[in-house]
């Protein structure tokens, strides 16, 4: 049975920086991933120093090669089933029903955001519709950005993107729901608000141009920044039984372990910023804090063993013949 030091599931900043910390401690690694990373659409990433504005498949791709460097072993599969043993180690099975097992599992799968049904979207994401102005409003400063806020208030996105540029404009398509106090405020900003149903995103080469409304109205616009949502990419961590925020973020300490003991998450899918730099972040401390709990397990598993060899075995994982080895105890 081949058993793991790690698994991590999802191959994104989190998890490959996970990934390279654990290789360079000469962990048996294996990382899954399916190719979802949020930003994949965006036109580069920025605020992460010496990086600014790299394309995010290529950042991905240069991570992928720096995990083979440490000997990190990379499936591109999706995990769908996850659960701890009673012995304490976790399997997880991929979508062909493959079973792999670990001493610990690192979920860092993400989040995806939940893009608005608007025609035309799909071809402006991520060059000039975007979702975070910190990612992206440096690069359409001083020009016409558009706000679309229907399913959610975008009350402090309008305002908070008064900071790259004077001239905002305020989308509901089709929902009144601003406060008198609100829509007063925004007069004061000399924001406006429309509040009539768009038709259509018009542009070309992801560059948008103009908004369309139904009733043929058009307002121009160089960007439109969205609030909508967004959903856990994956179901694992509920599977496992971590707790999770009303918001349904996974609760981690400042450690990035969860409530089950073994099971760690980094990155988005955790309640902290959204950011790749703090993902990454993310992924080498949660690395750090596995590989002290895999010394302080080694140095007593050795010590039972050695008491085990003379005795009754102890609960746990020496009760599991499939893994009790000399590879799981090298030091023996
Ligand atoms: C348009 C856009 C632009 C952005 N721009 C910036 C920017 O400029 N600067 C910045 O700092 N941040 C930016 N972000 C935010 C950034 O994308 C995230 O903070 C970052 O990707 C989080 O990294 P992560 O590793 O937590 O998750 P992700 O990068 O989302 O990676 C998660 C990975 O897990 C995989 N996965 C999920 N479920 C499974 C499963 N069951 N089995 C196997 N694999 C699985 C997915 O395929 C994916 O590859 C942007 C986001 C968007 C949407």
């Amino acid at each position: 049975m081949n058993l793991y030091d790690v698994i991590i599931v999802g191959g994104g900043p989190a998890g490959l920086n996970a990934a390279v910390v654990l290789g360079r401690c000469q962990r048996k690694v294996l990382l899954f991933d399916t190719g979802k990373q949020r930003n994949k659409h965006s036109h580069g990433i920025h605020n992460y120093l010496t990086r600014d504005g790299i394309l995010p498949g290529y950042m991905i791709s240069l991570a992928q090669k720096e995990i083979k460097k440490y000997g990190v072993s990379f499936l591109k599969k999706e995990i769908v089933n996850a659960a701890k043993e009673k012995t304490g180690i976790f399997l997880v099975k991929d979508n062909n029903g493959t079973s792999y097992y670990a001493k610990k599992l690192l979920i860092t799968t993400g989040l995806t955001d939940k893009l608005p049904s608007l025609n035309g979207i799909k071809r402006f994401y991520g060059k000039s519709v975007f979702h975070c102005p910190y990612c992206d409003a440096w690069e359409v400063r001083n020009k016409k950005i558009g706000v679309y806020a229907k399913n959610k208030n975008g009350f402090e996105l309008a305002l908070s993107l008064r900071t790259w540029s004077k001239t905002i404009i305020y989308f509901t398509d089709g929902k009144k729901y601003l406060s008198l106090k609100e829509l007063d405020i925004l007069k004061q900003y000399k924001i406006p608000v429309i509040t009539d149903a768009i038709e259509k995103l018009k542009g070309s080469g992801g560059i948008l141009k103009t908004i369309v409304m139904k009733n043929n109205r058009q307002y121009p616009c160089d960007a439109l920044f969205f609030v909508n949502g967004y959903a856990q990419q994956s179901h694992l961590v509920e599977q496992l039984g971590c707790n999770m925020s009303k918001k349904k973020m996974i609760i981690t300490n400042k450690f990035q372990q969860t409530n089950v003991s073994g099971i760690y998450v980094a990155g988005d899918a955790d309640k902290d910023v959204h950011f790749v730099v703090i993902a990454a972040a993310e992924g080498a401390k949660a690395a750090i804090i596995i590989n002290k709990e895999l010394q302080k397990e080694e140095r007593l598993n050795r010590i039972s063993l050695l008491k085990y060899q003379k005795s009754e075995p102890d609960k746990g994982i020496l009760n599991d013949k499939r893994f009790v080895s000399s590879s799981y105890f090298p030091e023996l």
